[in-house]
Order: structure tokens, then sequence, then C-alpha cells
């Protein structure tokens, strides 16, 4: 468990959300002070930071692996590529849809959020750590948190009306890429970035903060690229795609959580991608058709 944590967890994923945070809060967020009279500038201020971050990381993904094609279909988990005649889909294209969700209401929620969180923090008005080695244990603490933070609100997405009204927008990409990631609808976007709130109670710093937005916004992006690894130079490789989420977007109702919390596991509704797991997923699915319980279901899953 601890060699999967270090080397597959935290490297090199995990370190680099924590370094980017890093220097997106040291670098290119305003001094807490500004936030004390909280206006609508400080929000709009860091929503063009989100944007240009989003657009450098998210973008340069997309730009290498599904405009450049730099590593083909290697590693890549469907050999299709990405929707661009599809009317599901806003100007019909896959991409420039899910840019718009990304962009305009995620970057946006996530600004507001933090605006309010550093507000909090300005005017010491919430339990604030001081000392750098709590904030940095408390870092390292925030994926946890995440991770049950994701599976409770990823459950309750996938509850009728809900899943109808807001998640099935994020589901209309079973193929996905980078700016997948984060196109969600405002509702899911509202639920989904919430995690700093939990600072509210639990004593955090204006960094965390940042670093749980940070994390949220840009992690979802190689996870949802579409390919498991990335290719470096002729024969290196680093950890890409996620495959356990990929599965979600495949079966729906498999894989609500992530890795680092075996929570899937102990709901019943874990998927690994092998045949054994495939067949109790299938037998979920009869019991559940059999007590008329299919609401959850996206349109033409079923053949899977
Ligand atoms: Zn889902
Ligand atoms: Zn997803």
């Amino acid at each position: 468990m601890v060699r999967w944590l270090l080397a597959k967890y935290l490297w090199p994923q995990s370190l680099a959300w924590i370094g980017l945070a890093v220097i997106t809060y040291h670098f290119f967020t305003p001094s807490l002070a500004r936030f004390a009279s909280l206006g609508a500038d400080d929000v709009a201020l860091l929503w063009l930071r989100n944007t240009i971050l989003m657009t450098v990381v998210i973008g340069g993904q997309h730009w290498w692996l599904h405009i450049r094609k730099a590593q083909g279909t290697e590693f890549k988990y469907e050999t299709r590529w990405l929707a661009t005649d599809r009317k599901s889909f806003l100007f019909n294209n896959q991409t420039r849809d899910n840019m718009f969700y990304t962009l305009v209401s995620g970057g946006g929620i996530a600004a507001l959020y933090e605006a309010i969180m550093f507000r909090l923090y300005a005017t010491q008005s919430i339990p604030q750590l001081t000392s750098l080695w709590a904030i940095a244990v408390m870092t390292f603490v925030v994926f946890w948190f995440e991770s049950v933070h994701f599976y409770l609100n990823h459950r309750l997405l996938h509850v009728d009306p809900i899943y109808r009204w807001a998640h099935a927008l994020h589901h209309r990409n079973v193929n996905t890429g980078p700016w997948s990631g984060i196109s969600m609808h405002p509702l899911e976007h509202v639920l989904y970035l919430s995690l700093p709130f939990l600072f509210l109670l639990v004593p955090g710093s204006p960094f965390i903060a940042t670093f749980c937005l940070v994390y949220l916004l840009i992690s979802p992006s190689p996870s949802h690229s579409g390919f498991d690894r990335f290719k470096i130079g002729k024969s290196a490789t680093l950890h890409g795609g996620d495959y356990f989420h990929n599965l979600h977007h495949r079966y729906f109702e498999v894989n609500y959580g992530m890795l680092l919390l075996p929570l899937d596991k102990w709901f019943g509704t874990f998927h690994d991608g092998s045949q054994e797991a495939h067949e109790q997923m299938k037998n979920r699915r009869r019991c559940s058709t059999e007590t008329g319980n299919t609401a959850q279901l996206g349109t033409g899953q079923l053949a899977s």
C-alpha cells in the first residue's frame, strides 16, 4: 500500500498538483489583504487566472495528444477520436462544448468559491493554520477528504432527477479528452467544487483553499485524457489516464469514487475491468431491472 501510495498515487501527478498550486498561489494570486473587502473585480481576477491556467495545462494536453497526435493511438483507451459533428454537443463539437463548460462555469464558480474563502481568512472569520508543517500535512490530507467528498457528491448526482438535470451533461462524454474532465453542468460544479468549504470547520489556510481548487480544476484533465500512459521521448512513459474512472464513463453505475479509498468496494460498485467484475455488474443490473430501478442508466449503455 505504501509503495502504491508513493510510486503510483503521489508520483508524479499528485505531487505535480501540489507544485502547480504553490506556483499559482505565490506568483499568480492577488494578496490576501485585497479580499477583505470583496468585490466583483477580485472574483474576475481569479477567474482570469483560472482561465489562463486551464488553457495552458488542459489545452496543452489536448494539443499534444489530440491535435498534434504525438503518440497516435498508442495507450489510447478508444481508437476513435473526439466528436466533431454531433448534435448533442454545443456547437456540434465535443472539444468546444467541453471548453465552454470548463472555462465559463467551472473556472467561474471556482473563482467565486476561492474569493469567499480568501475573504473569510482575510477577516479572520474561520480557523486558520499558521505553522508551515501543519499546512504541509493538511495539504496531503486534502486527497483523502476529496476522495470522500467526490464519492458522496458523485453518488448524489447519479440519483434521478439530479442525474438528468445535471450530471448527464458530463456523461455525454463516453469517449473522453482532457477538456472533458470538468465539463459539467453548473449545478454539478456547485457541488464538485465545494471541497474548500470543509475548511469552514476544519482549520486550513488560504493556500489550502487555492490547492483544493487547482487540484479540482486540473487533475481531471489527465484522468479524462483518453490515454492510459503518456509517452516521453522514444521509450519512456508516464502514468496518464485513470482506467478506473474511464470504466465509470463506459458503464455508468460502477466506480463512483477514486482508488485512494476503497469506497466502491465497500458499497459493491467496484469494477476493475476484469471479466469477473463485469459479470457482477451485469448481475446488479439484472436485479435492478427486475425491481424496475432503471432510472440511472444512460441510453445505449446496456449494450456495453
Ligand atoms: Zn458519473
Ligand atoms: Zn468523468
